[in-house]
């Protein structure tokens, strides 16, 4: 456990698992989860602009959604962090974050949606639960449509491009039967594969992954290429300080990585890292510490809240040797305050970091 801050949370790492009760994941039983449609939590949904990547100013996919309501705050009852990708390798630039959206969103229990009491497992209980009772959802990614298709007038969009892939995945077979019926089949080709996430306290562990690597490493097994180096220029009064310097920082590289691997490789399934207030666990070291920007709803400083690891890309098949998107860690930072400010679903800060 960290002691490095008063307010960090024991580390709990998430693991992905098909979940064959695939109700489990919806909205009314408060999911974390990976890939399908998002479970929206506040039925009150981002406008479809909210979710378009700034890069492409294409639709972003739904990539996962963690559950972490905040005990000691009655504000933060129910409380989900949700992330969104732009699927377009085009738009996957390394250490930025032009290609990904993160909200938060949080309820009190006593609320306009769920029930004050916990749900009941069972596939019926409350179906009616949902964000399409409220709103119509895009057929092609569950976010909240602005058009319909002009024919059936049953199937719903939230933009011309995924009207568009849907018509290629063969809407224009089915539109007929859509108009005479009410029956509506959910499309899933841009979706990314589903799975439930079962987050938990990393068992039997006691290390802080927020020390730096420099605190627990001598750096023994990374102190290779600085030497050599070294040995090339010593006693060379030409010695490039730009040479040095460069190696010097992928050595530290090496040992920031090397650190991440030992931490993630105790439990190598781990996809996820959810430490509130601790630090995130870097793939490879920055020159620029990041800048995190305060909450833009109440001006409060954010904080840590939890990492995606590459390890996630092998199950969603973004792991070919295609170019596709990736990242070496997504690392979420969220308000200090967890704020009630702004719209339901409040934008938070997310940064990519890559190996290269
Ligand atoms: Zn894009
Ligand atoms: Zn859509
Ligand atoms: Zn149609
Ligand atoms: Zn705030």
């Amino acid at each position: 456990m960290s002691a490095s801050s008063e307010d960090s949370c024991e580390l709990s790492v998430g693991y992905v698992e098909t979940c064959v009760d695939r109700w489990k994941l919806d909205s009314r039983f408060f999911p974390s989860k990976v890939g399908g449609y998002p479970a929206w939590l506040d039925f009150n949904i981002p406008d479809a602009e909210d979710l378009k990547c700034r890069k492409c100013g294409n639709p972003c996919i739904f990539l996962c959604q963690v559950y972490a309501p905040i005990e000691e705050q009655e504000n933060c009852f129910h409380r989900t962090i949700f992330i969104f990708l732009c699927l377009s390798p085009d738009c996957c630039e390394n250490n930025t974050n032009v290609n990904l959206k993160v909200f938060r969103c949080q309820l009190p229990r006593k609320n306009a949606f769920y029930p004050y009491d916990p749900p009941v497992y069972e596939e019926n209980w409350c179906k009616e639960i949902c964000a399409s009772t409220y709103c119509k959802l895009c057929i092609v990614c569950g976010c909240k449509s602005t058009s319909h298709c002009a024919k059936c007038k049953k199937a719903n969009y939230c933009s011309r491009q995924h009207q568009v892939s849907d018509w290629k995945a063969g809407h224009k077979e089915v539109c007929e039967v859509y108009a005479e019926s009410n029956v509506v089949v959910a499309k899933s080709e841009l979706l990314l594969p589903e799975f439930e996430l079962l987050v938990g306290a990393e068992a039997g562990s006691s290390d802080s992954s927020s020390s730096s690597p420099s605190d627990e490493e001598n750096g023994e097994e990374t102190s290779t290429s600085v030497d050599k180096v070294e040995a090339t220029f010593q006693g060379n009064s030409q010695v490039d300080e730009d040479l040095l310097r460069m190696a010097r920082s992928e050595q530290s590289d090496d040992r920031t990585f090397h650190h991440f691997k030992k931490c993630t490789n105790r439990h190598p399934r781990q996809v996820l890292r959810y430490d509130r207030g601790g630090e995130p666990l870097w793939i490879a070291s920055v020159a620029d510490p990041l800048t995190v920007p305060p909450c833009q709803y109440c001006g409060a400083d954010r904080k840590f809240e939890f990492q995606i690891l590459p390890q996630l890309l092998n199950h969603l098949g973004l792991d070919s040797c295609e170019r596709s998107v990736d990242w070496g860690t997504l690392a979420v930072f969220t308000c200090a305050a967890s704020c009630d400010m702004g719209p339901p679903y409040k934008a938070e800060f997310v940064w990519k970091q890559d190996l290269s």
